[in-house]
């Protein structure tokens, strides 16, 4: 398969950007709370930092800002035909005819889902029968910690957002030492094509954490993605705080996201990634009755969250130079920890695949220590199947829910790998509860499990 890259002709951007106006303005909003200047729509100014080594190509830092775009989207004009057989997956379902994947026949985009459709409703009923109970923790309100103190001081709840909360099946590291779990959220985008001719030069796969409304948008990029070998992963249809949802509502973007993945690609994710890390109880069991494995990213203080802030460069409240120090300062962090890592980065906007391109890909690939780089689903020493439910091996992996609608009586299912239409949970397994999967324990939970004293200043970090 040869690929070519060409500029794109037109770019629909305002869809992605428009979707994420609101995150800018929350994000504007933590920023003024937290230790950094105060947020008055100038960035930070330019702050030091040292990295091994960067892209010769890069764009100029200076001329990484949340204007115009300095150098052309491209555009993957690889085709695949429906119907071509994934070779690097065993068991992988053809690919699907992509002139049958239809807008129209989607919820509205960017909207969280409405709860009345049919299909949402067989997902209601799915995981009502998955045997996973889903406990009763009231949503959320907009506004974070400071907006929701009960909330944030119920440890209870364990959630994420105020304290850094997680649960043992939470994945927030690599298991091994300086392994980085590489991920990218928010896309696809018309840039994510840069991104994927960066990692396809260097070798690199990473887990893309997708919006169901951008992969409506973008078809042929999720193909590219997935048929490239990189992990794809959920990242709900509308990217709201799911705390604030009702379960109805969760269901319903985990759903669409699940089902849009799959009609574009033959396969359904076994992962997914909270907006914002947003998740508490309620979310983690809603999300594993849906067969979804949470995954957030390192943290390992309230001050050394791995979280590189380059979503915010678009927007204007952070500079490029403090993405940079932030990740040097990731860098440091990570080899102060026994585990590997993960960090949050974004192929949403140009500013943060320049970042991740020219210079944070290049100075990890020149790390010393050196760094080793997966897909999530790799550095946690699985088969690269058990990204997906078509695929996974139900005898080494065993799924939370399988198609008989018991996460916990066993089995007989077979271990065919297959899936029923219509979103229903993957058959086969041994219907072992979550007890029996790969355990990516935190080390460092004790440190970071259940705390609230931190509140008001740390959701700027977040
Ligand atoms: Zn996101």
């Amino acid at each position: 398969m040869i690929m070519k890259f060409v500029p794109f002709a037109v770019l629909a951007v305002p869809a992605f950007v428009a979707a994420h106006g609101n995150d800018h303005a929350r994000l504007y909003a933590r920023q003024a709370t937290s230790s950094a200047p105060a947020a008055t729509g100038t960035p930070p100014a330019t702050v030091s930092f040292s990295l091994p080594t960067t892209n010769p190509t890069a764009v100029p830092l200076a001329s990484i800002t949340s204007g115009t775009p300095v150098l052309p989207p491209l555009s993957v004009t690889t085709t695949y035909a429906a119907g071509a057989q994934p070779t690097f997956l065993s068991n992988a379902p053809p690919l699907p005819d992509l002139s049958k994947v239809l807008p129209a026949n989607y919820p509205a985009l960017d909207k969280v889902p409405p709860t009345d459709s049919p299909q949402v409703q067989q997902w209601i009923q799915d995981v009502a029968n998955s045997g996973i109970t889903i406990p009763n923790i009231t949503a959320t309100v907009a506004g974070g910690c400071p907006a929701n103190p009960q909330a944030a001081a119920d440890t209870s709840r364990c959630w994420w957002t105020c304290g850094g909360c997680t649960r043992d099946d939470d994945i927030t590291t690599c298991p091994d030492k300086l392994h980085w779990g590489l991920t990218h959220d928010d896309g696809p985008s018309p840039f994510t094509p840069n991104l994927l001719a960066y990692l396809q030069q260097a070798n690199l796969h990473t887990t893309f954490f997708v919006v169901g409304s951008r992969a409506i948008s973008y078809p042929t990029l999720l193909v590219e993605e997935y048929m490239a070998q990189h992990q794809l992963g959920v990242h709900t249809w509308s990217h709201p705080d799911l705390t604030t949802l009702t379960n109805e509502q969760i269901i319903a973007e985990f759903g669409w996201t699940k089902k849009v993945i799959k009609d574009i690609t033959g396969v359904t994710p076994t992962h997914f990634r909270p907006p914002f890390g947003d998740v508490d109880d309620r979310v983690r069991a809603i999300a594993k009755a849906m067969n979804l494995e949470t995954v957030i990213w390192t943290r390992i203080s309230p001050t050394a969250t791995f979280d590189t802030g380059d979503f915010n460069v678009a927007g204007g409240t952070t500079s490029p130079s403090q993405v940079l120090a932030n990740w040097e300062q990731i860098m440091g962090n990570a080899t102060t920890i026994s585990t590997g890592f993960i960090v949050l980065e974004h192929d949403l906007f140009q500013q943060t695949v320049e970042l991740a391109t020219g210079y944070i890909l290049p100075a990890a690939l020149a790390n010393n220590p050196a760094l080793t780089i997966q897909p999530v689903i790799t550095c946690l020493h699985k088969d690269f199947g058990d990204a997906y439910i078509e695929t996974n091996n139900n005898s080494t992996n065993p799924l939370p829910v399988t198609a008989s609608g018991s996460g916990s009586s066993g089995s007989s299912q077979s271990a065919s790998g297959t899936n029923s239409g219509s979103g229903a949970q993957a058959t086969g397994g041994s219907g072992k509860s979550s007890a029996a999967r790969v355990s990516v324990d935190n080390l460092l939970s004790g440190v970071v499990t259940g705390g609230v004293a931190i509140v008001a200043g740390l959701s700027a970090l977040l």
